[in-house]
């Protein structure tokens, strides 16, 4: 299992330009690779903090370098059967819808739109060079998890259950018992099943009364090769998680309460995993909340990808100092 933990800081939005900004982007050491946030000290501006990263991109950085960096290197090993997860971590409103979804237009397309693009062209690809005698096929399975509750995204949300779906354990592996799986051939199927469940997501919002913000969307896409009677499945998952902001300051009224806390109790976890997988422990408390289970973080060998998002403006300090001080691997140096 490997893990790397990158921060992308988003750029000012047009009716920001005029706003303060307090995070830095450096290089550190070799003048070359950026791998350092700093951002002052609160409680007392003339001092800084400082956290270090696998790498870190600043404003300026497109979709496509993002991409290519951090998701292209591990189609390879995606296709030689490990698993591969992306996760999106931070504040709402640092970009993480922008960085896994993006925008419509090619140029501003998020990791999700290219790993599925990356995909098909490695599978042609295979298959071609097999000389057509591995087939490739691909299924997405897209769900949120809401107050720790499994909703499935391709379920119209007046046909779902409030409970959620239940979890099973089936071969050492947790499966979400009714989840369905979308046969997805090309670029225009997933555009299309996308678009779909997406739009499930805010229309369930407003049965559940969760905003967006509140869920964590897990798309999880299947590659099956089968070459005669042998078969090789692996998975890639894209996660834009929850947002991180601590919403006991804000609201505290009962219900955002019992979200913050299964927001912040799953995040934790995830940050503990991750922890544990980068420092090469033996055991991942992955069975303590859903998204880990079912994600099984840390059970197989695979490549684990977490984007730390972060906003430069002041306005988001207190926030921002608090996910940089939980997403892990970010060690203040
Ligand atoms: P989140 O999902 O974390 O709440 P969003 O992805 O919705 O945040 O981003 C908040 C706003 O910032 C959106 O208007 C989005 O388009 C914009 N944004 C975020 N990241 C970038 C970026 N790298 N480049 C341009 N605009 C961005
Ligand atoms: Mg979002």
């Amino acid at each position: 299992m490997s893990v790397r933990v990158v921060a992308r800081i988003r750029p000012l939005l047009d009716k920001e330009l005029d706003k303060d900004t307090i995070v830095r982007a450096e290089s550190g050491g070799d003048g070359k690779t950026m791998n350092i946030v700093r951002i002052p000290n609160p409680k007392n501006e003339a001092e800084e903090f400082s956290f270090s990263f696998n790498g870190v991109y600043d404003m300026d950085t497109t979709q496509e370098e993002l991409f290519t960096n951090e998701v292209a290197p591990h189609l390879k090993s995606l296709f030689q059967g490990l698993d591969v997860t992306i996760f999106a971590y931070g504040v709402t409103g640092t970009g993480k819808t922008h960085t896994m979804r993006g925008g419509l237009k090619l140029a501003e397309r998020g990791v999700i739109p290219r790993l599925l693009s990356g995909i098909y062209r490695r599978g042609k690809k295979i298959t071609k060079d097999s000389g057509g005698e591995t087939e490739v096929t691909v299924t997405l399975s897209y769900y949120e998890i809401y107050n720790d509750k499994v909703y499935d995204l391709f379920e119209p949300p007046d046909k779902r259950s409030l409970a959620g779906l239940p979890l099973r354990e089936k071969d050492g592996k947790t499966v979400v018992v009714g989840l369905s799986e979308r046969a997805c051939d090309d670029l225009k199927d997933f555009e299309r099943l996308y678009i779909e469940a997406n739009n499930n997501r805010s229309t369930a919002g407003t049965k559940l009364n969760a905003q967006s913000s509140r869920s964590h969307a897990i798309l999880m896409v299947k590659v099956i090769q089968t070459n005669g009677d042998e078969t090789l499945i692996s998975t890639a998952s894209a996660i834009d998680l929850a947002g991180s902001e601590d919403n006991r300051r804000t609201e505290n009224n009962k219900e955002r309460l019992v979200e913050s806390a299964s927001i912040n109790k799953s995040l934790f976890v995830l940050s503990s995993c991750i922890d544990a997988i980068g420092r090469g422990d033996k055991r991942i408390p992955y069975r303590e909340s859903k998204m880990t289970r079912i994600l099984s973080l840390g059970q197989n060998n695979g490549i684990t990808i977490m984007i730390l998002n972060l906003a430069p403006l002041r306005s988001y300090h207190l926030d921002t100092l608090s996910s940089l001080n939980v997403s892990s691997r970010a060690k203040r140096i």
